[in-house]
């Protein structure tokens, strides 16, 4: 009898965690347990909805998922339908994938004000997460501020100012969309703290900002430095080098660009730190504090300017929400190198905090892999594994979604997208049922008056 394996989460540390131990063992079954009916995580509900490419990494986690051994159990949310402790007495090893979904907060003067909104929320609006579905963002403003200069920050930013026709073929939600395209926004600042030498941006990422259609990226010359100095030079690695004066030379290529008829702006302002949120009830701008770096650490000047803005997004990192039984810390499960217990383990961003691109999840499923190996000797202790978690589902009534239920899903967003864009979202959890329901159908969109009184 082969070990069986629960991943909690499908996003990409779940599916990378399930290829390594399905690599590892021939005869293990791994079973896939998600909240939501719809599976990979980040991938639907985290990139930017015009970054298609980087949502194709999907079609090798579902190659994963159709593996005989996998069975994805959607529509299950640990720690409401089962408790870590139950899973644990039916499988041999638990590996938590679930990623980080709430905001890291400012923690300065003003930043509970209407008008400054988490990052995490926003984002989930703008793509389809039923978490974010009724968010009803005020985008009624001139000039938004993002805090940060990381690669969410340069998201949130383009998603603002791109046109309709630059998000056509994108699967931007439709609620969304209505009110993005109608705001009267302007003026998009993303403020860092430090300077360009220690913005998180990624360089395609950043470069994309320099070719939007109706937007001009807006640097100040005098906040770049004409070579990296020295002392700098010993902070980082070569290849982090190659990436700043790569980053640094792009910046350098929008001062010179001429906005010409492009009605938007995206202002990259750097050595800026918040310190306040001003205004009533509401934003109505942030004060900064100018800082100076000194190695790799911004230190306030005493010198501060306001900007005005009717929107706050700090784009600063996230958390990930504990898990009902698992010990947390910091926004992270307490683990040694991803072991939480033996016979219990983390992986990705719950694992080792906010950061990477989706392939630094990979290593993680091979470490996992490698712990639960010590642990088990590759031996299941015979715990019923699938049908155990199946025989308690089925007694406590969860409607499990899938993963050819998942596939239904899938068809029926993309059957009523309208070309170009690729796919429809159902926005609620009870449109993804219903269209499971109903198919063939038409699944009505629920008002939010609805969804509330359910
Ligand atoms: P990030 O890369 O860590 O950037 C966070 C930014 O927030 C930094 O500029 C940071 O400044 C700033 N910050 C943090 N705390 C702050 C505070 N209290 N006050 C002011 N500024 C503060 O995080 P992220 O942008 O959320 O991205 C998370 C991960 O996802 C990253 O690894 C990113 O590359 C990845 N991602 C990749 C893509 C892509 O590849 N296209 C897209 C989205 C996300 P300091 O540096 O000074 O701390």
């Amino acid at each position: 009898m082969g070990l069986s394996i629960a991943i909690v989460g499908s996003g990409p540390s779940g599916f990378y965690t399930a290829e390594s131990v399905l690599e590892k063992w021939a005869d293990c079954t791994v079973d896939i347990i998600e909240k939501l009916p719809t599976p990979y995580g980040l991938i639907r509900y985290g990139v930017a909805p015009d970054h298609a490419k980087t949502k194709t990494v999907a079609k090798s986690y579902e190659a994963l998922a159709l593996d005989p051994r996998v069975r994805f159990f959607g529509n299950v949310e640990v720690g409401k339908d089962v408790s870590v402790a139950e899973l644990r007495q039916r499988y041999d090893a638990i590996v938590l994938a679930t990623g980080c979904s709430t905001d890291k907060k400012l923690g300065i003067k003003g930043d509970d004000k209407k008008g400054v909104l988490g990052v995490a929320s926003f984002v989930n609006w703008y793509n389809g997460h039923p978490a974010a579905r009724w968010l009803d963002p005020d985008l009624n403003t001139e000039s938004v501020v993002v805090i940060g200069v990381g690669n969410v920050a340069v998201d949130v930013a383009r998603v603002l100012v791109k046109t309709p026709e630059e998000m056509a073929a994108t699967d931007l939600m439709e609620h969304a969309a209505q009110v993005i395209h109608k705001s009267p926004i302007r003026h998009v600042t993303m403020a860092g703290r430090r300077g360009p030498l220690h913005a998180q941006f990624t360089n395609v990422e950043l470069r994309e900002m320099g070719h939007l259609k109706d937007a001009a990226a807006i640097v100040d010359p005098a906040q770049l430095p004409e070579t990296i100095p020295d002392d700098a030079k010993a902070e980082f690695s070569e290849r982090q080098l190659r990436l700043i004066q790569r980053n640094i030379d792009t910046l350098r290529g929008f001062t010179k660009l001429e906005p010409g008829a492009r009605k938007k702006r995206v202002h990259f302002l750097f050595f800026s730190n918040p310190a306040e949120i001003l205004g009533g009830e509401r934003v109505t701008g942030v004060r900064f504090e100018k800082t100076r770096v000194e190695k790799g650490r911004a230190t306030g000047t005493g010198e501060f300017f306001e900007i005005q803005c009717g929107l706050v997004i700090p784009a600063i990192g996230y958390y990930s929400l504990p898990v009902p039984g698992v010990p947390f810390k910091d926004g992270k499960a307490i683990n040694t190198e991803g072991r939480i217990e033996p016979g219990l383990y983390a992986v990705g961003w719950i694992k080792r905090g906010p950061s990477g691109v989706i392939g630094t999840n990979k290593p993680d499923g091979d470490a996992a892999a490698e712990q639960i190996a010590a642990d088990t000797q590759g031996m299941s202790s015979g715990k019923p594994g699938r049908a155990g978690l199946e025989a308690l589902l089925q007694d406590r009534k969860v409607r499990v979604v899938s993963f050819a239920d998942w596939k239904r899903i899938e068809a029926a967003e993309t059957a009523r997208a309208t070309a170009p864009a690729p796919r429809r979202k159902f926005a609620t959890v009870d449109e993804m049922l219903a269209a499971l329901d109903a198919p063939g159908g038409t699944v009505s969109t629920p008002s939010r008056a609805a969804a509330q009184a359910d």
